[in-house]
């Protein structure tokens, strides 16, 4: 078992409460389904409503034209030409319709069929369309049903876990912010701050509560995973000249460290580089990719990750031999 991150109940709030039917492997799973149903708009939509905030405000730095003329030493009344061509675009892009993660309503891409709620139900939806759209019968992709049942099984396995006790609801959350992390990684290599700095902060608060790991194990988990990746990046780019990860990486740690506690660092960088390796070289070998080519390292950060939380703290430094750090 995990010594350092089962607490006793009562230090949780509402600790009368007989958690175990409503935090059972069972309500969770179910629990887990809707989330992931969460997740798949969040994969989907946050990096898209992020890219239209970046452009929006570009286009309110760009119109500053005193600037423009005074650090990129631009001619004053090409400065105010750009500014002025800029607005127009900032203006633009503030006349477009909301899109955040609530609207608009969840359409079909392929004809603009809107969702009716029987449709949108987590894996139900799409196993009794059979995949397919209900209007124009465009397949809709299995990555939605394998997300849902992916964080159903992840809510599920916590319960067994940890039992049915509040904080692992917590544990809840950190899974789903990981999911979420992962596939947004995978497709756009990328780590938005908008999760893993609150996945952050959440971590050190919920430790310093007494709810997960030590507060000492938090807080150095979270400064040593950051500064551990900032500094395999500099090196690197001091030897190689050339990036090898993002600063994603460093705060997805950071945040690892602070759930996890510091001793589970080394163990989650040794899992996910010598996984990575292994896919790095099979893209290599079979699939034609290029030594350059970036592979995004986070979804490997989050498979350690996960591996630590569900093997256990001192089950996987025993299993690498590290049992000293525990
Ligand atoms: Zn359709």
């Amino acid at each position: 078992m995990l010594p350092a991150l089962i607490h006793p109940p009562s230090t949780m709030p509402l600790a009368s409460i007989d958690w175990s039917i409503w935090l059972s492997p069972w309500v969770l799973g179910i629990l887990g389904l809707c989330i992931g149903s969460f997740l798949n708009v969040v994969i989907h939509r946050l990096p898209q409503m992020l890219e239209r905030q970046w452009l929006h405000e570009s286009a309110a730095q760009l119109t500053d034209a005193a600037a423009m003329a005074r650090v990129a030493q631009v001619p004053q009344a090409d400065a105010d030409k750009l500014a002025k061509a800029v607005d127009d675009y900032g203006t633009r892009i503030e006349a477009l319709p909301p899109f955040d993660l609530v609207q608009p309503r969840s359409r079909c891409p392929h004809c603009g069929h809107q969702l009716r709620w029987h449709e949108n139900l987590p894996l139900v939806g799409w196993l009794r369309l059979g995949g397919k759209c209900a209007a124009c019968k465009a397949p809709i992709s299995k990555r939605y049903p394998i997300i849902e049942l992916l964080t159903g099984l992840a809510f599920a396995g916590l319960s067994w876990r940890f039992g049915a006790q509040p904080t692992t609801l917590l544990w809840c959350g950190f899974v789903a912010a990981l999911i979420a992390l992962a596939m947004i990684d995978l497709d756009t290599q990328f780590l938005p701050d908008d999760i893993t700095l609150p996945l952050l902060w959440a971590g050190l608060a919920a430790s310093a509560l007494g709810w997960t790991v030590p507060l000492d194990k938090a807080v150095i988990g979270a400064a040593a995973g950051y500064v551990s990746l900032w500094s395999i990046y500099w090196l690197y780019k001091l030897v190689r000249n050339r990036e090898g990860m993002g600063y994603g990486d460093f705060k997805l740690l950071a945040a690892m460290g602070a759930w996890l506690g510091w001793p589970m660092l080394l163990p989650i960088v040794l899992l996910s580089s010598a996984v990575g390796a292994v896919v790095g070289v099979f893209l290599i070998l079979f699939r034609g990719h290029k030594w350059e080519i970036h592979i995004p390292f986070g979804p490997y950060l989050v498979g350690g990750g996960l591996t630590a939380l569900y093997v256990g703290q001192r089950e996987l430094l025993d299993l690498l031999g590290l049992f000293q750090l525990g």
